[in-house]
């Protein structure tokens, strides 16, 4: 009798880490999981996303065939393969009003603490950055789709939005090889608006992976879908407008005592740079992100450490 339940609870709880559809954590996390876009009105929005770039073999194919449409879509790099080579391609698809994000080919990412995923994520905008001179999208996929607890809190604090997919709008046919009609007729026959579509343009184990039919998939997906009347959106474009980051708007970050006053991370003061250090942060210290409050305990090493690395990539007011 008990035997049914443990393995209908255990199936569940793997379920919630590796669902490749909204689940149990992200519908405890509503305001931080995107599994569809919201849609609202007679529209037939739908949202291309592309996910194991930058790939030099295949992007560039991918970028002009979208310049060529018209279309914008956004484009979730993996941090490693974001280098000096690739960078003109990344900073391509900012020029061309692509949104960019952060994807990562580690499985086993939703094992670590909230602080790993918050380092990670905002040194890899840094780099982004540094490499493309422009901060990417607060918008984080993870590898298949496998988010934990702890990966929301991560992301929470970093202040990103973890997204998924929409419900077979995938290029995954089975287990049967990937040819651009398999991939474009899955993808057009489950289309509906507000729906997240993933192609893969790169491979998380093979930077240079062949993705011809990736290219050829999406000029079929965007010619039947535009017949059928769809149109073509950015997660940057979509989101609520203080989710939006872009380079001249960076986040400032301000850090406030439990009286609400404001308290300037000069580091020649002696309690923030103690707090910063990891040490003691400020009494009740929160961090206002003007796009987030986050409200954390005192004394926290992953507070400080998240401290320390907001302060270094944002500005900071008062
Ligand atoms: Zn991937």
């Amino acid at each position: 009798m008990l035997l049914p339940v443990v393995i209908a609870a255990g199936a569940v709880l793997v379920m919630a880490h590796v669902a490749p559809f909204r689940f149990l954590l992200d519908a405890m996390h509503r305001d931080a999981a995107v599994w569809r876009m919201p849609v609202s009105g007679a529209g037939k929005p739908i949202y291309l996303t592309f996910d194991d770039g930058p790939n030099p073999t295949a992007t560039p194919e991918l970028l002009s065939l979208l310049d060529e449409k018209n279309i914008k879509a956004t484009f979730f790099v993996i941090d490693e393969y974001v280098t000096e080579e690739t960078s003109p391609i990344v900073r391509r698809m900012f020029a061309e009003g692509h949104c960019v994000g952060q994807h990562t080919g580690r499985r086993w990412l939703s094992l670590r603490s909230p602080a790993h995923i918050a380092d990670m994520l905002l040194a890899g905008a840094q780099k982004i950055e540094r490499l493309t001179g422009h901060a990417p999208s607060r918008h984080f996929r993870p590898h298949a789709g496998w988010r934990s607890e702890t990966m929301f809190r991560g992301a929470a604090r970093a202040g990103y939005t973890i997204v998924g997919w929409s419900w077979m709008s995938w290029d995954w046919v089975g287990f049967r090889k990937r040819t651009s009609a398999r991939v474009a007729r899955q993808v057009v026959r489950h289309a509906a608006p507000g729906k997240i579509v993933v192609i893969h343009d790169g491979h998380h184990r093979n930077a240079r992976a062949d993705r011809t039919y990736a290219v050829e998939a999406t000029r079929r997906i965007i010619d039947e879908l535009r017949t059928a009347g769809y149109t073509f959106h950015t997660l940057c474009q979509s989101v609520a407008p203080d989710r939006q980051i872009s380079a001249p708007q960076r986040p400032k970050v301000r850090i406030t005592n439990d009286e609400g006053d404001c308290q300037r991370p000069d580091t020649r003061s002696d309690r923030l740079r103690r707090g910063i250090d990891g040490i003691a942060l400020l009494p009740g210290a929160a961090i206002d992100e003007n796009v987030r409050r986050v409200s954390m305990p005192t004394h926290s090493l992953e507070l400080a450490r998240l401290v320390k690395s907001i302060v270094a990539n944002a500005g900071t007011t008062c």
